[in-house]
C-alpha cells in the first residue's frame, strides 16, 4: 500500500464576519472575507489542511473547483509527488482558469499537501521551506480608508500598543489632499523612526501616483503599494523614476509569469505575493527564488498565519503583513509577536491548526 495514496479531499466554504465595516480604495467596503478549507487525507490516515481566502467574492467559485474539478482528480495520486500535482493542476485548468480562482483553488491543494510534508518530516514549515529563521520582520496593515482621522491615528495607536513598530494605511481618497494629511498625522503619531508605508490598492493613475508621492515625500515612507493597475508594469516604471518612495506590489499577481513581468519591467523596491493566490507554498517559493535572483527583499500579502513562517525561512526576507482580515484568531496560534518580530510557529506540519469550534458557526457549506 502506498501510504500517500489520496483517499479523500473535503472542502469546507465559510464566510467570516468582520468586527467592523473596513474599506480600500478599490474594493469598497468589506463585511466579511470568505475561508475555503481544502482537507486531504491519506491511506494511513494522515491529513494535511490547505486554506486560501478572498475580501468576500468568489469563494463558492473556488469551491467548485475544488471539489467538482479538482478532486475526481486528485483521487488516488500521491500526495508527496507536490510538483507534480501543481503542474497537473496548472495545465488541466490553464485554457479557462489561468492565473483566477484557478491559482487560488491550486493554493488550497498546495498547502495542504506541503502541511502533510511537514508532518511526515516531523518538522515545522519554517525549517522545511528554507529554515533561516523562525521570526521574521512584521508590520500591521490597516484597511482603514473609511476611517475618521481619529479613529485612524487610535487604530495606528492600538498596533503600537500590541507591540507592532511598523504601519501602512490605506490611501485613495477622492481628495488626494486629504491622503497627504492622513499620511502626515500618522508619522507624527508614530514619530520619525518607526517604518510606515502607504497602500493605494491599485486606485490612481500614473499621473495622480507621483503627484501624490512627491507630496509625501518628507514623511520617510518605506514603500508606496499599489498605486496604479498592477498590469501597468510598465507604468510602475515610470513612476518609480520619478519619485523617491520605492515601490511594492504582488497581491494582484497571481502567476510566476506575472512576477517576471514584474520583475523585469517595474522597478519594485519589495515583492509581495500571496500563498493564497500565487498557488501555494510551491508558486511562493518560486517567487521568493525570483526576488533573491532580483536582490528584492521578499514581502508578503494577507494569510499572516501561514507566511509568518515562509518569511522566517528566508534570508532575503522583508516584512510580513500582519493583515487585518483575521483568519488566525480561527486558529489554534494567533500571531504572536516578540519584539517587534513575528514567531513561526514550531509544530510539525504548516503551523496553521484551524479552531472547528470558533469556525461551525460561519459554516455556509461542507462538500
Ligand atoms: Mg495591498
Amino acid at each position: 500500500m502506498n501510504k500517500n495514496k489520496i483517499t479523500a479531499i473535503d472542502v469546507e466554504y465559510f464566510k467570516v464576519p468582520l468586527a467592523e465595516v473596513l474599506s480600500d480604495a478599490k474594493h469598497g467596503d468589506h463585511t466579511h472575507f470568505e475561508l475555503m478549507l481544502c482537507r486531504v487525507t491519506c491511506a494511513d490516515g494522515m491529513q494535511g489542511v490547505g486554506y486560501t481566502y478572498t475580501g468576500g467574492k468568489g469563494g463558492r467559485a473556488i469551491c467548485s473547483l475544488l471539489h467538482d474539478e479538482m478532486r475526481p482528480l486528485l483521487m488516488g495520486k500521491d500526495a508527496s509527488d507536490i510538483d507534480g500535482i501543481w503542474h497537473k493542476l496548472q495545465w488541466e485548468y490553464h485554457y479557462v482558469g489561468r492565473g483566477g480562482l484557478l491559482s487560488f483553488a491550486i493554493s488550497a491543494v498546495d498547502i495542504a499537501l506541503w502541511d502533510i510534508k511537514c508532518k511526515r518530516a516531523d518538522l515545522p514549515l519554517w525549517k522545511m521551506a528554507g529554515g533561516a529563521s523562525n521570526k521574521t520582520k512584521c508590520y500591521a496593515g490597516g484597511i482603514d480608508l473609511n476611517f475618521s482621522e481619529a479613529k485612524l491615528l487610535a487604530n495606528i495607536q492600538a498596533y503600537l500598543d500590541r507591540g507592532f513598530n511598523a504601519v501602512k494605511i490605506k490611501v485613495g481618497k477622492d481628495d488626494y489632499l486629504e491622503d497627504v494629511h492622513r499620511v502626515e498625522a500618522v508619522r507624527s503619531l508614530i514619530g520619525p523612526e518607526r517604518i510606515f508605508m502607504v497602500d493605494a490598492n491599485y486606485s490612481m493613475s500614473v499621473k495622480d501616483s507621483i503627484r501624490f508621492a512627491k507630496a509625501i515625500e518628507h514623511c520617510n515612507i518605506t514603500w508606496f503599494e499599489e498605486p496604479t493597475i498592477p498590469d501597468d508594469y510598465l507604468g510602475y516604471a515610470d513612476i518609480a523614476d520619478a519619485i523617491n518612495i520605492p515601490l511594492a506590489m504582488g497581491e494582484n499577481l497571481h502567476t510566476i509569469h506575472e512576477f517576471e513581468y514584474a520583475f523585469a519591467q517595474s522597478k519594485l523596491g519589495f515583492v509581495q505575493p500571496d500563498a493564497s493566490n500565487i498557488g501555494g507554498i510551491t508558486g511562493f517559493l518560486q517567487v521568493a527564488a525570483l526576488a533573491k535572483q532580483h536582490n528584492l527583499p521578499l514581502c508578503s500579502h494577507g494569510m499572516h498565519e501561514l507566511h509568518v513562517s515562509l518569511l522566517a525561512s528566508q534570508a532575503h526576507a522583508g516584512y510580513l503583513e500582519v493583515h487585518s482580515f483575521p483568519i488566525d484568531h480561527y486558529t489554534t496560534h494567533p500571531i504572536k509577536l516578540d519584539k517587534g518580530l513575528a514567531v513561526a510557529p514550531d509544530m510539525p506540519g504548516t503551523g496553521v491548526i484551524f479552531d472547528d469550534a470558533l469556525l461551525a458557526p460561519h459554516l455556509v457549506k461542507h462538500f
